[in-house]
This record gives C-alpha cells, sequence and structure tokens, in this order.
C-alpha cells in the first residue's frame, strides 16, 4: 500500500514537475519572440534631488507588453532571462533605448540603468556600452548604471577594472538594493561607487521600527566619508521623505514622487522632443 501510494505521489510530482517545465518553455519561446517583436517597453521613474527637490533624473525599468498576459513586471521575467542568457539581448536594448530616450530630454537630466551580473560577464559589454552612448549621442555623464551587490562577490577583480573604466568615461556607477546582499562594508571601499541605492525595505520599515533610523543614519556617514551620495528607494510617504530629509539622504525614488512610466507620460515637453524625432 505505502508502495502505491510512494508511485502515485511521485506521478504526480512528475506531472507537476513537467507542467512547470512547459510553462517555463513557453514563456521562454514568448520571452524570445518579444525580443525580436519589440514587445519590451521602458518604464521611468524619476528621482529627486532631497534638498533642492528638483528632479534629476529617471531609472528605465523594462516590461513586457505580453499579448495575452498584458504588462509583465520584471520581477516575473528577468530570472528566466538571465538562466537563458536572453538578458544579454535584453538588456542591450534597455541600454540603447534609454539612451535614446534620455538624449532627447530637452533638461539633460540623467538616466539611470539596471545591469544584471550575467551582462558582467560579457567581454563586449563596456564596448557595448560605448556604442550605446555613441549611437544616442547622450553624453556619457548622464548614464548612471545600476548594479547590484552579487558583481562585487563573483569575478570582484575583473568587474573592478570594468567599473574603473567605465569611470574614466564619465558614467556614474550606483550600487542598487544596499543592504540586501551578503557583502560587507568592505566592499564599499573598494569598489568606485558614485552612489548607494539604499533598499526599500529599510525605508518601509522606517517609521514603524527605530532600529531603521539607525541602520540609514550609519549608511549616510560611511557614504560621506567614502564621497558617494545616498539614494532612498521605495519612498512612499510624506513622513518617510521627512525623516529621510532629516537622516541626510541626499536623493529620493518613490510612489510619494512618481511612479514608473511610460516615455510618452513622463512629460508632455519630453513626449513633445520624442514625437519630432520618431517623425523624423
Ligand atoms: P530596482 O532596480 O531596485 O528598481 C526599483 C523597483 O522598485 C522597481 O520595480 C520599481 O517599480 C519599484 N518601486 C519604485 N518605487 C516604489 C515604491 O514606492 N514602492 C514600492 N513597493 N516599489 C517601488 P520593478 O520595475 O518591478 O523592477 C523590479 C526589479 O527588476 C528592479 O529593481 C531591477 O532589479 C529589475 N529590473 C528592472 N528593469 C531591469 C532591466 O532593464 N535590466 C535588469 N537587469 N533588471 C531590471
Ligand atoms: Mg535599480
Ligand atoms: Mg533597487
Ligand atoms: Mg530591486
Amino acid at each position: 500500500r505505502s508502495k502505491s501510494a510512494g508511485r502515485n505521489c511521485f506521478t504526480i510530482y512528475d506531472e507537476a514537475m513537467s507542467a512547470e517545465l512547459e510553462a517555463r518553455n513557453t514563456l521562454e519561446g514568448d520571452l524570445r519572440d518579444a525580443i525580436a517583436r519589440c514587445q519590451l517597453e521602458v518604464h521611468y521613474q524619476p528621482f529627486f534631488d532631497v534638498t533642492s527637490t528638483e528632479r534629476r533624473g529617471f531609472e528605465a525599468l523594462v516590461r513586457w507588453r505580453h499579448p495575452a498576459r498584458g504588462l509583465i513586471r520584471p520581477d516575473q521575467f528577468i530570472p528566466l532571462a538571465e538562466e537563458t542568457g536572453l538578458i544579454v539581448p535584453l538588456g542591450e536594448w534597455v541600454l540603447r533605448r534609454a539612451c535614446e530616450d534620455a538624449a532627447a530630454w530637452p533638461s539633460g537630466e540623467r538616466v539611470a540603468v539596471n545591469l544584471s551580473p550575467v551582462q558582467f560577464k560579457e567581454a563586449e559589454l563596456f564596448d557595448v556600452i560605448c556604442a550605446a552612448l555613441e549611437d544616442s549621442g547622450l553624453p556619457p555623464e548622464r548614464l548612471e548604471i545600476e548594479i547590484t551587490e552579487s558583481v562585487l562577490l563573483e569575478r570582484g577583480v575583473e568587474n573592478l577594472a570594468f567599473m574603473e573604466r567605465l569611470k574614466s568615461i564619465g558614467v556614474e556607477l550606483a550600487l542598487d538594493d544596499f543592504g540586501t546582499g551578503y557583502s560587507s562594508l568592505s566592499y564599499l571601499t573598494a569598489f568606485p561607487f558614485d552612489r548607494i541605492k539604499i533598499d526599500k525595505s529599510f525605508i518601509r520599515s522606517l517609521t514603524l521600527r527605530p532600529h531603521s533610523a539607525a541602520i540609514i543614519s550609519s549608511i549616510v556617514t560611511l557614504a560621506r566619508g567614502l564621497d558617494m551620495s545616498v539614494t532612498a528607494e521605495g519612498v512612499e510617504t510624506q513622513e518617510q521623505f521627512d525623516r529621510l530629509k532629516t537622516l541626510g539622504v541626499n536623493f529620493a525614488q518613490g510612489y510619494l514622487l512618481g511612479r514608473p512610466q511610460p516615455i510618452a507620460q513622463i512629460g508632455p515637453e519630453m513626449a513633445a522632443v520624442r514625437a519630432r524625432l520618431d517623425a523624423a
């Protein structure tokens, strides 16, 4: 009896596995098509100088407009894209799109692009970034690259050299989701970051747990000592914004200040420029 139950369990497990595998294969095929058929979109979320409340630029965030499933957020396809290597063409597409869009902004504001650790393993990444800048005409000083701590753990030496090359042409570097990874604070001193982005989990607990304010405060102190600035991500309430300002955070980003929006909605002025370019 227990044997047959065991076998049944195995069968069910097996079927569930193959269903999952099938769904994954479908998604992978769809994603491959999506890149070819231009179903990907870049949305832009503004970030602001906390002291002057001036807008300083936008972060580029990819979305997939799936014909049947609607708008899909990156958390649902970036991991698959990373496993299959599709992140390389996808990431290059996002980078080029973001540089082209930003080059047309009349305000001279910056654009921040997220890069996957998988893209970092590609020897051509530096040339890809240079080509995106050259082809779009975006000055390198207006491009910011966001990377997560995992990039520092693997291949630290190679990545350090790559980051220094980027800095030498004027591109800025931000450490994303700070506080969620495994890297020690010493990593911060070893890599040439311009900015640290404090993960939104710390911002969320800021007004709930006293420890969060202490953590943010020490990140600000550390960043100052290293000549880096600090961005708070996921700012949703005025109360959070006010606390962050008191704590000395330099930049803020979050739903309170603006959600990620398609290019056509981030400002009539910018959209007008884009439309002129598209018509030309
Ligand atoms: P991230 O780079 O840390 O981006 C911030 C995420 O927080 C975005 O989610 C943004 O929509 C969300 N967010 C912004 N403000 C708030 C807020 O006030 N409250 C809350 N709850 N969330 C807020 P999104 O767009 O879903 O992107 C998720 C992640 O996917 C990004 O996290 C980034 O790691 C990755 N990603 C997005 N676009 C790309 C891309 O082009 N390439 C790569 N490699 N990764 C990307
Ligand atoms: Mg980011
Ligand atoms: Mg982040
Ligand atoms: Mg994140």
